[in-house]
């Protein structure tokens, strides 16, 4: 479906970039373990570090050197603002030769400072939030310099003979760069589906554009690490593409970020329209059947009213998300407005998209969003309208479908209608 999905930036950002989002009981009991947990490994490690490492100049040098470049990486994206829905931040550029090149104890250090200074300088999130990311990092960061100083007992000692023999060190130094991207994938993705059950594993861990993004940062701080591996100096060479390309990742998700509700994920309004638009223009051309759906929450006042705007919004997300389970991969889902959704059903006749629809409200029926005393339960009313039949262009089609929402309104809600002009009056009751 055109839906953005929700996995688009990087596992930290996975969770930073939902600031609106309040974990509720249920949800909480999970995350009040599992946060704590990971936080209490990360520092239990950090002071086995500390213990068992004897701190060395060139060691401290390089950490210093490696943090002020993440930190100035950190301010450029400051000034080009860092909205909700923007989370890739090619941070793994620093992180990485950390981990690659110091002892345990940086990697697991690192996170810390840098992630104090987005927090407070550029997006500030919930703050578990962040510190869940940090620690996931940090441990990654650990678990991959762990076995890459298996390998290779000390990167920096005399010149990089790890570098110049090629085997095993490279190898092990891409094998360590996945296992870093892994383990940090994974410790921020079980948060992520404690927060949001109803989201798919799939999205919370990689899809193809992330794991491209991936591939493209490992390969970035491959790249640092080596340089950095050969003199320090060199890495005043890395900063500047390096900032290119993060200014350029930025760039591309402000845009993907502009395209979407940052509340639902779903397509906002303008694109929706842009993007139904397209798919008429094509079914016009093609003589093929489409439908439109108008679905709206009902009553949705009374669960703000009752359970607050917190609730209210969850439940949002809970509906959205279930639509974008229930649909094609080309069927367009957008958010129109406050408590409506519009869908675009390409390919679809009359008794297929009531089918459809009912299969959306009877889904959107069994949705419990949790709340502080018990769960939150909604119904939706569906209008439909399917090309042709009750409109030639988009606006005579939204037109048709809201008039059908009317109906199912007045009818006695909880119900798909079609628009009175031919067909049954009711397709819930056809
Ligand atoms: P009906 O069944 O007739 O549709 O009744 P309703 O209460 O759903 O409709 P109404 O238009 O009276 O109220 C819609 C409410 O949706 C009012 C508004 O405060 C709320 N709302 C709009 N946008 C948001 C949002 O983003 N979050 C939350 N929590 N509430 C929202
Ligand atoms: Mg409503
Ligand atoms: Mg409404």
């Amino acid at each position: 479906m055109t839906a953005v999905q929700s996995s688009a930036e990087d596992r930290g950002g996975e969770l930073a970039r939902k600031p609106r989002r309040r974990a509720f009981p249920g949800r909480l009991s999970l995350l009040m373990v599992y946060v704590p947990l990971v936080v209490a490994v990360h520092l239990g490690l950090i002071a086995a570090g500390l213990l068992g490492t004897s701190p060395q100049f060139n060691d401290l040098l390089t950490f210093a050197s490696l943090v002020a470049c993440g930190a100035v990486c950190i301010e450029a994206t400051r000034r080009l603002g860092m909205p909700a829905g923007v989370g890739r931040d090619l941070l793994s550029a620093w992180w990485l030769p950390v981990a690659l090149l110091l002892p345990p104890v940086y990697a697991l250090l690192m996170p810390v400072p840098l992630q104090a200074l987005l927090q407070f300088r550029v997006r500030r999130t919930l703050v578990y939030r962040r510190v869940l990311v940090a620690s996931a990092l940090g441990i990654a960061g650990a678990c991959a310099s762990t076995v890459f100083h298996l390998v290779v007992s000390d990167p920096l000692d005399g010149p990089p003979t790890w570098l110049v023999d090629a085997y095993p060190g490279i190898p092990a130094a891409v094998g360590c760069a996945a296992l870093f991207a892994v383990a940090n994938s994974a410790l921020v993705a079980v948060a992520a589906h404690a927060d949001n059950p109803e989201g798919r594993w799939r999205d919370v861990l990689w899809t193809r554009e992330s794991l491209l993004l991936d591939v493209v940062e490992l390969c970035v701080g491959m790249l640092v690490a080596i340089t950095s591996a050969v003199t320090l100096g060199l890495l005043l060479l890395a900063l500047p593409p390096v900032m290119l390309l993060q200014r350029s990742l930025m760039h591309q998700q402000l845009q993907a970020a502009a395209r979407t509700d940052s509340k639902t994920g779903l397509l906002n309004a303008a694109t929706w329209q842009r993007e139904a638009g397209t798919e008429l223009s094509r079914a016009q051309r093609t003589h093929d059947p489409l439908a439109l759906l108008l679905i709206d929450i009902d009553h949705f006042k009374r669960v703000n009213d009752t359970h607050g705007h917190l609730v209210g919004d969850q439940v949002l997300v809970g509906v959205a998300s279930t639509l974008c389970h229930q649909l094609r991969d080309y069927d367009v889902v957008g958010r129109f407005g406050g408590e409506e959704f519009v869908v675009l059903l390409p390919g679809t006749d009359t008794v297929e998209a009531c089918r459809v629809a009912e299969r959306l409200r009877g889904r959107v029926r069994r949705l419990a969003v949790p709340a502080e005393e018990g769960t939150v339960a909604v119904t939706v009313s569906v209008g439909v309208s399917l090309l042709r039949t009750h409109g030639e262009d988009l606006i005579e089609l939204l037109a048709s479908a809201d008039l059908a929402l009317y109906r199912a309104k007045s009818s006695g809600r909880d119900r798909v209608c079609l628009p009175a002009l031919d067909g049954p009056p009711k397709a819930s009751e056809a």
